[in-house]
C-alpha cells in the first residue's frame, strides 16, 4: 500500500521531527502493509501553527468558495472511491464490499451535504435590533478512531471547513493510509495551504499534544470513553470548545405489534456490520416475552449467514479481538444463554472473533451494560412496554436505537421517551444530514448536517 513517510502540514508532505514509524497491519491476514511516521509534540506544534496562519484568510473566504472547494473535495473522494475502499479494506480488514457500500460512499455523501450548506447555511440572524454573526470558531483538532476511518474523518473536516475553521487531524494509527489519501484529495480539491493539516502518530503523543495545544479552539473527538474523559478535562480546564462522539451500548425494541422477522433480520444486520465496530450499532434486541424464543431462533438462522472471512471481516487489531473474546467468555460465566458462535476464533490467522448471539441476557449483566465493538448481540426480555422503556434507559449510554412498532406512530411514541440521540423507526434510513450524537456518557455535541456545522461556530451580537 501507498504510505507518505512524512506529515502533511502547511500544504506540504514534510519530513517527520522524530525517526519513529507506526506499522500498518492488514488485520485479515496479519502483515505489515506499510509505515508511517509517529508525530511528535514538534510535528503537532508545526501543523498547529499551520493552521492558525491559515485561519484569517479561510474565515474571510466567502461561503460560495468554501463551499465550491468542499463540493471539489467530494468530487474528488468520488473520483478516488475504489482506491479509498481498497485501502480501507486493507488497514481495516473490512470486506470490500462493504468498504465500497459504506467506508468510501458515505463521506462522500456526508462531504456533498457540507458543500451545500456551506453555500445555504444561514451565518448571519436578525433578533429584534441585533444582528448576530455565526463566526468560525478558529483551529480544530480532531482525533479520529478508526472503525469509520474515512466517515469519522469527513464528519469533522467537511463541517469545520465549511464553518471556516482550519484543522489539524490526528487519526487513529491503526488506519492512517485512508487519512493519507485524504489529505492528498484536500490537496487535489485547491483548498489553500495549511487549511487541512495531518499529523499521524500515537494517541498518548501526537494525540495528546493535539489535544492540550493552547493554539487549538476546539478538540473535536470520537472513540473510546476513557479518553474522552481525558480531552474533556483537558478542554476544560483550558475553557476550550469539545465535541465528544463516545460508546453505545443501543437498544433495538421490538414491540408487541412490530413484524418480528424483519425486525430481527434487520437488528442482526445493525450488530454484524463492519463486525460490530460501530458505536451505534443496536447491541441489545428488546423483545417480549411471548415471542422471545421465536425472537431467539430468528435470530440464530440470521447470524449463520453471516461468514467470517466473507460478510463478516475481523476486528482491527489482536487488542481488540482479545478484548471482545473476553466479553463473550464474561457472558457464558454470566449465565447467558449462548445460541451462537463463542470465544473460539474461527481462523488461527486474522483478528476474527465468531458472530455470536446470547439470549437470556439481564439488564444487569456485563455483557448488557459495556460497549463490546464485535459482533455480539444479546436478546433481552422484557415484560410490558413499560419494562421495555425501562431497560431501554437502563445503561450509562445514550447513542442511537431502533424501535418497532404496529405503525410509525406507535414506534414514535416510544421513542419520545427513549434516552437517546438517534432513533430509526421502523428500519430508517441514513440521512446525512439528520445530527449524530449522544445523551447521557454518550458524548457532547452532534455531528452531521447543520447541527454538526453549528458546533464549529461561535456567536457575536451587534445591537443596532
Ligand atoms: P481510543 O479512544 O484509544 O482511540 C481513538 C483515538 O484517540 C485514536 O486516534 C487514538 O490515537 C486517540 N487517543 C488515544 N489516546 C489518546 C490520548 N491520551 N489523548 C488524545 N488522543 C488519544 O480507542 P481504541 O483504543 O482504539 O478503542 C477502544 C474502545 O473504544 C473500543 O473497543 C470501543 O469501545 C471504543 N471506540 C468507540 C468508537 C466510536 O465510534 N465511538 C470508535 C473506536 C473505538
Amino acid at each position: 500500500m501507498k504510505a507518505h513517510d512524512g506529515m502533511y502540514i502547511d500544504g506540504q508532505w514534510r519530513p517527520a521531527d522524530g525517526p519513529d514509524t507506526i506499522a500498518v497491519v492488514n488485520p485479515a491476514d496479519e502483515q505489515v502493509i506499510g509505515h508511517v511516521p509517529a508525530g511528535t509534540a514538534a510535528d503537532v506544534d508545526a501543523a498547529v501553527r499551520a493552521a492558525r496562519a491559515a485561519f484569517p484568510g479561510w474565515a474571510a473566504t466567502p461561503p460560495a468558495e468554501r463551499a465550491a472547494r468542499i463540493a471539489a473535495l467530494r468530487d474528488v473522494l468520488a473520483a478516488r472511491k475504489d482506491e479509498i475502499a481498497e485501502t480501507v479494506t486493507a488497514e481495516l480488514g473490512a470486506p470490500l464490499a462493504l468498504s465500497q457500500a459504506v467506508h468510501a460512499a458515505v463521506p462522500v455523501l456526508v462531504a456533498g451535504s457540507y458543500a451545500e450548506l456551506a453555500a445555504t447555511y444561514a451565518f448571519e440572524e436578525k433578533l429584534g435590533n441585533s444582528t448576530v454573526l455565526l463566526e468560525p470558531v478558529g483551529v480544530v483538532g480532531a482525533i479520529t478512531p478508526w472503525n469509520y476511518p474515512l466517515h469519522q474523518i469527513v464528519a469533522k473536516v467537511a463541517p469545520a471547513l465549511a464553518a471556516g475553521c482550519t484543522v489539524v487531524l490526528k487519526p487513529a494509527e491503526d488506519t492512517p493510509l485512508v487519512a493519507q489519501l485524504f489529505a492528498e484529495a484536500t490537496e487535489e480539491a485547491g483548498l489553500p495551504a495549511g487549511v487541512f493539516n495531518l499529523v499521524t502518530g500515537l494517541g498518548p503523543v501526537a494525540g495528546q499534544a493535539l489535544a492540550e495545544h493552547e493554539g487549538v479552539d476546539l478538540v473535536s473527538f470520537t472513540g473510546s470513553t476513557a479518553v474522552g474523559r481525558l480531552i474533556a478535562a483537558t478542554a476544560g480546564a483550558a475553557v476550550k470548545r469539545v465535541a465528544l462522539e463516545l460508546g453505545g451500548k443501543s437498544a433495538n425494541v421490538i414491540l408487541p405489534g412490530a413484524d418480528l422477522a424483519k425486525a430481527v433480520k434487520v437488528g442482526v444486520a445493525n450488530v454484524m456490520s463492519n463486525s460490530g465496530q460501530t458505536c451505534s450499532a443496536w447491541t441489545r434486541m428488546l423483545v417480549d416475552g411471548e415471542r422471545y424464543e421465536e425472537a431467539v431462533a430468528l435470530a440464530a438462522a440470521a447470524v449463520a449467514k453471516y461468514v467470517p472471512g466473507e460478510r463478516v471481516g475481523p476486528l482491527v487489531n489482536a487488542k481488540q479481538q482479545a478484548r471482545v473474546r473476553g466479553y463473550i467468555e464474561k457472558g457464558i460465566e454470566e449465565g447467558a444463554r449462548l445460541v451462537a458462535g463463542g470465544p473460539e476464533a474461527p481462523h488461527a490467522t486474522g483478528y476474527y472473533v465468531a458472530p455470536t448471539v446470547f439470549a437470556d441476557v439481564t439488564p444487569g449483566m456485563t455483557i448488557a451494560q459495556e460497549e463490546i465493538f464485535g459482533p455480539v448481540l444479546s436478546i433481552l426480555r422484557y415484560e410490558d412496554v413499560e419494562d421495555a422503556l425501562r431497560i431501554a434507559n437502563d445503561t450509562v449510554y445514550g447513542l442511537a436505537g431502533a424501535v418497532w412498532g404496529a405503525d410509525d406512530a406507535e414506534a414514535v411514541a416510544f421513542a419520545r421517551r427513549m434516552e437517546t440521540g438517534q432513533v430509526d423507526i421502523n428500519g430508517g434510513r441514513f440521512n446525512p444530514l439528520a445530527p449524530f450524537g449522544g445523551y447521557k456518557q454518550s458524548g457532547v455535541g452532534r455531528e452531521l448536517g447543520p447541527h454538526g456545522l453549528a458546533e464549529y461556530l461561535q456567536t457575536k451580537s451587534l445591537q443596532f
